[in-house]
């Protein structure tokens, strides 16, 4: 028997193949569709953040990044969920600053904020404003903050659950004023935001990816941001800290976590992902747009996550010991 020269080219090739270990690039993480859970109401200021990296990150990655609005108990709800998730890299969660506080707020956490998780890394530092409903007829801070102190705990405040950035930032208010205004516990400030359109309670802080649209439309009245710089997407509001409540500095983190025990090599696709994401125009100009800006790349890393966690949740825990609050 013969065989042309094409032929026996076309059979080695394949005897190659059938025999070559079955590893391909196709096979690496991620191979399927990733979860990314959101431990807040969908329509909010983490919801954003995460919708665009998911994104941007699912574009890196070669899949869909599907969002999950886990929300409920100052988002403890959903990163229990997370916590108990298979460390196979397809379940992951976007969450904020309120991770750093849970342990103080929760006796009965079911997980362990640092010894749980895989940190990915930090997204953004978002910083936050304190605004009301429109009917109210105060024309600056120094006005809204005056009939706080007068009217206290007739003053109605919307907030996403205990320990989160919207209740950390109105528990640092009334600190500062020396009184108790009255709390009305949302899922997230998505839907608490759809409320104060409505005008159903009087005032709120909030990240500017949540108010800055909502303020410019003149759906919302804005008074002042909680950093101590003023902020490019509403260069008209003032700082607390410049004349209203000196030393006010106030913003909510947001970063990304997985179950503990991720293999090495999801790890290493997920933080190339974020970087990437983080340096993505796209990302960048709409960040901007609602005040915020992505982080430095440096602290968009594990190493970067977990020490800056270590930091945050004894800095929480003091305040919140002072505060005397409790989530449970
Ligand atoms: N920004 C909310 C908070 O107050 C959470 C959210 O709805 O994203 O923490």
């Amino acid at each position: 028997m013969r065989f042309s020269r094409r032929a026996l080219a076309a059979g080695i090739t394949a005897l190659m193949l059938a025999a070559a270990p079955q590893v391909s690039f196709a096979q690496g993480y991620p191979t399927k569709s990733i979860t990314l859970i959101v431990p807040a109401a969908a329509g909010g200021p983490t919801d954003t953040v995460a919708r665009l990296l998911a994104e941007a990150m699912g574009r890196t990655l070669g899949q869909t990044i599907v969002v999950e609005n886990v929300g409920g108990a100052g988002g403890t709800i959903g990163m229990a969920r997370v916590a108990k998730a298979a460390p196979d890299g397809y379940t992951i969660a976007v969450w904020h600053i309120a991770h750093a506080t849970a342990p103080s707020l929760y006796d009965n956490l079911k997980y362990d904020v640092v010894k749980d998780f895989d940190h990915i890394g930090r997204i953004t530092d978002a910083p936050m404003t304190l605004v009301s409903k429109t009917a109210l007829p105060m024309k600056n801070a120094g006005e809204l903050l005056d009939w706080i102190r007068a009217e206290k705990d007739k003053v109605t405040y919307g907030h996403a659950g205990v320990g989160s950035a919207s209740h950390l930032c109105a528990l640092m208010l009334m600190k500062e004023l020396g009184v108790r205004m009255t709390g009305v516990a949302y899922r997230g400030t998505g839907p608490a935001m759809g409320d104060l359109l409505g005008g159903q309670f009087d005032v709120m802080c909030d990240q500017t990816t949540n108010t800055t649209n909502q303020i410019k439309d003149g759906k919302i009245k804005g008074y002042a941001v909680t950093i101590k710089t003023k902020v490019s997407s509403l260069p008209e509001l003032p700082t607390l800290d410049s004349g209203f409540i000196k030393g006010f500095d106030v913003s909510a983190w947001h970063a990304i976590w997985a179950p503990k025990g991720l293999p090495k090599d999801a790890t290493d696709k997920l933080v190339a992902a974020l970087q990437a994401g983080l340096k993505d125009q796209k990302v960048i100009d709409r960040l901007a747009s609602l005040g915020a800006a992505p982080v430095p790349l440096e602290q968009a890393t594990p190493q970067a996550l977990a020490s800056h966690l270590a930091a945050e949740v004894p800095r929480w825990g003091e305040v919140i010991k002072a505060a005397g609050v409790k989530g449970n």
